[in-house]
């Protein structure tokens, strides 16, 4: 077999000839039938930012990136089926002539239906419809050992029990592989304003972000001075806003800002891709109530610029998820300190250490550390039952 490289976007690769892309979920099945005890590492469109898609020495990568029809159940009602090699970009493109829209879009278009719900993916628009869990009515998995299982329906509405199909999605290719979805689209909204906000100071930006978002907001990002610089480059604090309704003229005593149209967004989604190719970084994906989002946010700026790390603050400002890029210039004891007391301000303030890049391998020792008995006792025991011979990763 030929050696393929496997790289994400979290700095992990590994080089490996133990590799398998299925064409139909019953070659999957087989192939684990064959190959029982086998150690297996999942990968979908490697947009990952944690590194949980890249394998280690031991074990066998499979992606089921040609598992890719896409086709609606249910176009009156927006329901659509999409197998989990599915790209956000086909999504896209499949609902372009429809009335329906599907509110996730992570940054990455090549990222897959897999990928996206093993991580519970979001995107500006998660602000009015949430995550990616939101949109799921039904989730196939193949587990470890081939059996295939299908957890949910086409109902919208089900009490039937606990919701099993709940215990895959941020699941992060520990428990199974998720093979095929069904999603519950939603309408397309009919008009949609964009505005960009200007803030000479950090401090006022994150303080305006919760009265901003009483005027009906659809998406509220944000990028601080630093971020710019990898977009626009323009010496100011930014928030853009979308809303379905009009600003009310008084907004204008308050803040100073300006109507645009859609293509504002790319300022900043710019950031995020831009960046990639700066220096070697880490990327702090940190989540917060709105309660505490100021007070954690100004806590952990002033903690990297104590430390003389190099940072960026940018993100989905709105649902109080924050994307903070650290240039750390491979100092990794000095990083390391750090990163301790970075944690305990984030768990200081009820947050957590990520919105929606997730675990992955890159942040397993810090999840360990923040979580508690009661959530690793119930993890090993799904784990037990779903994956009793521990073939894929875990996360204790
Ligand atoms: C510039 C940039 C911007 C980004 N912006 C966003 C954003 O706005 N929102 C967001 O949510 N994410 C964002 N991401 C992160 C990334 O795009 C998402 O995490 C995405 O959902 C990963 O999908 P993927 O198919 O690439 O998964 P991969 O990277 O291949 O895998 C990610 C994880 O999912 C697991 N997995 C993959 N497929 C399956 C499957 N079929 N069954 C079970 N487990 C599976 C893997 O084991 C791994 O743990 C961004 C990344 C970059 C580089």
């Amino acid at each position: 077999m030929d050696e393929i490289r496997i790289a994400d976007h979290s700095g992990l690769s590994y080089t490996t000839t133990c590799y398998f892309f299925p064409k139909k979920t019953e070659e999957l099945q087989l192939f684990l039938v064959n190959n029982p005890l086998k150690k297996i590492r999942i990968g979908g469109g490697l947009t990952g930012v944690s590194g949980g898609a890249v394998p280690s020495e031991d074990e066998c990568f499979i992606s089921p990136t040609f598992l890719n029809n896409l086709a609606w159940i249910d176009q009156d009602s927006g329901i659509l089926e999409a197998d989990s090699g599915v790209t956000m970009h086909e999504i896209d493109v499949f609902l372009k002539q429809t009335n329906w829209f599907f509110p996730s879009m992570p940054g990455m278009p090549k990222a897959t239906v897999g990928g996206m719900v093993a991580n519970n993916g979001g995107g500006p628009y998660s602000l009015k419809y949430g995550k990616i869990s939101s949109a799921i009515l039904s989730i196939q998995v193949v587990l470890a050992n081939g059996q295939k299982c299908e957890f949910g329906g086409t109902a919208t509405k089900i009490s039937e029990g606990i919701d099993f199909k709940a215990i895959f999605i941020g699941s992060e290719g520990t428990l199974g592989i998720i093979t095929k979805v069904i999603f519950r689209c939603q309408a397309k909204i009919k008009h949609t304003y964009f505005y960009r906000f200007v803030f000479e100071d950090f401090s006022e930006l994150l303080s305006s972000v919760p009265v901003l978002l009483t005027y009906d907001a659809l998406l509220l990002e944000a990028a601080e001075q630093d971020a710019l610089h990898f977009s626009s480059n323009k010496n100011e604090h930014v928030i853009w806003l979308a809303t379905s309704l009009e600003l009310p003229k008084d907004a204008s005593n308050y803040f100073s800002f300006s109507r645009e149209n859609e293509t504002i967004m790319e300022e900043r989604f710019a950031i995020g891709k831009n960046l990639q190719t700066y220096k070697p970084f880490i990327d702090l994906d940190v989540s917060f109530g709105l309660n505490t989002a100021k007070s954690a946010i100004i806590a952990l700026k002033e903690l990297l610029t104590q430390h003389n790390f190099e940072n960026i603050f940018f993100g989905h400002a709105g649902d109080g998820n924050w994307h903070i890029h650290v240039f750390f210039n491979d100092d990794r004891a000095k990083w390391d300190t750090c990163l301790t007391k970075f944690d305990l301000i984030v768990r200081q303030h009820q947050g957590f250490i990520s919105g929606e890049h997730g675990i992955g391998r890159i942040h397993t020792n810090r999840f360990r550390k923040g979580s508690s008995p009661t959530d690793q006792a119930l993890y090993k025991s799904i784990k037990q039952t779903l994956d009793p011979n521990h073939q894929l990763p875990s996360f204790y």
